[in-house]
């Protein structure tokens, strides 16, 4: 009898290991790809918002769908295409 109370002990303890192993290690994945939190203060806020005065607009190209810079744009038809080559194809 003493026996199999050592035997279900035992498998007890090692699904008791194995389950915060799993714990610990979904904890940690948690932490790796959790989203960077706010900056805090009034700098970092500062300089996010000099980043967003920074980006460029971009437009889509009528013939192949890219994005690209608006100040690279070239317009033909009264469309705006990502290069010369695709602004002259025929029939876009
Ligand atoms: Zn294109």
């Amino acid at each position: 009898m003493s026996r199999i109370i050592f035997w279900l002990a035992l498998v007890f303890l090692v699904i008791f290991a194995i389950r915060s192993k799993i714990r610990e290690a979904q904890k940690r994945h948690q932490q790796q790809f959790r989203e960077p939190q706010q900056p805090a203060g009034r700098a970092a806020g500062q300089a996010e918002a000099r980043v967003v005065a920074e980006a460029e607009t971009m437009l889509q190209c009528a013939h192949c769908g890219i994005f690209y810079p608006a100040s690279e744009t070239v317009q033909a038809r009264g469309r705006d295409y990502c290069s010369a080559a695709h602004a002259t194809l025929p029939g876009v």
